[in-house]
């Protein structure tokens, strides 16, 4: 691994994959898994073992000819202000890692399409972005930034700037903490589509477009239904599926898809994805009547899967 990873230093330009051409190729809005609530707790779970009570050593940017990450504020900054810190805590807040720190600074990564945290070989070295070197318990360990893409986030705030950006007026309650009572006067304050609710990051945080279409299924929504006209019963439902699914999907690591990019923090696939009962599966029997054929619509330019004969309207 340390070879291998110290290659990554060594600036070599690599001639593009063939594969990865073809993963460029395909639509961002189709067939790419943003990492949702699941994919970036199991990242957190991940990462904690290592980053939790440890010192930051320093932070140093690994040699990349890709697209930079969005980096707040410039890196020398950001990485003298990280640096001889000790993690206090490493939380997830919706589909954001986060780092609290001792000097009461606070670091979110984003992951948004490709990122990826890792304490182990990356899946391609020169796609490596940072690497943080901690010293915990008298061990040192790195953990790696990785992304194909380079479209993840890193910043870095001040507590009162932590609330300002990324606090209640900004992020509904997380998925697996609101109340379905909560839910219910959420959602009856929108005339929008259930499925296009449930994906407002101020509404409720952590839920995206593939788990709102399993949740909406398991709890037998049509995915169209105006979210003001949801009864509490209804919207009760909505809430166990939502928990039993977000928590299974946890359980199993996340979800990855065919695009191979979601990673847990030892490099290894989700598995989540072996359980899907409608997203991506249009045309097939629906698993729950097996009778109807799952279906696919378009709904603020996104996909939504269903079964019109388990959801119906
Ligand atoms: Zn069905």
């Amino acid at each position: 691994m340390f070879l291998q990873i110290k290659a990554a230093f060594c600036g070599h330009k690599k001639e593009q994959s063939a594969l990865e051409l073809q993963l460029t190729e395909i639509n961002d809005q189709e067939h790419h898994l943003m990492p949702e609530l699941p994919e970036v707790e199991t990242m957190v779970r991940g990462i904690r073992p290592v980053m939790d009570q440890a010192i930051i050593l320093e932070v140093r940017a690994c040699k990349c000819d890709r697209k930079p990450l969005s980096i707040t504020p410039e890196q020398t900054e950001f990485f003298e202000r990280v640096r001889k810190c000790r993690i206090e805590a490493v939380e997830r807040l919706a589909k954001r890692i986060v780092l609290r720190l001792s000097s009461d600074d606070v670091i979110v990564f984003e992951p948004r399409m490709t990122g990826l945290v890792l304490v182990s070989d990356p899946p391609s070295i020169e796609h490596l972005r940072f690497e943080f070197r901690l010293s915990l318990k008298k061990s040192r360990h790195s953990v790696w930034i990785w992304d194909r893409r380079g479209l993840g986030t890193f910043r870095l705030f001040t507590q009162e700037e932590f609330e300002n950006a990324l606090g209640g007026s900004v992020l509904g309650p997380d998925a697996l903490r609101i109340t379905a009572e909560d839910l219910h006067c959420r959602l009856g304050k929108t005339q929008r589509s259930v499925k296009v609710a449930m994906l407002d990051q101020k509404l409720v945080a952590g839920v995206g477009n593939l788990y709102a279409s399993e949740i909406l299924h398991e709890a037998k929504i049509h995915p169209q239904t105006v979210a003001a006209k949801l009864s509490l019963k209804r919207v009760l439902r909505i809430h166990t599926a939502m928990n039993r699914i977000l928590q299974e999907a946890i359980t199993y690591e996340g979800s990855t898809l065919s695009d191979g990019t979601y990673r847990n923090a030892l490099n290894h696939d989700g598995s989540y994805q072996n359980k899907h009962r409608v997203y991506a599966k249009e045309g097939t029997t629906c698993v729950s009547c097996e009778v109807s054929k799952v279906q696919r619509i378009v709904q603020s330019q996104r996909s939504t899967f269903f079964c019109p004969r388990c959801q119906r309207k």
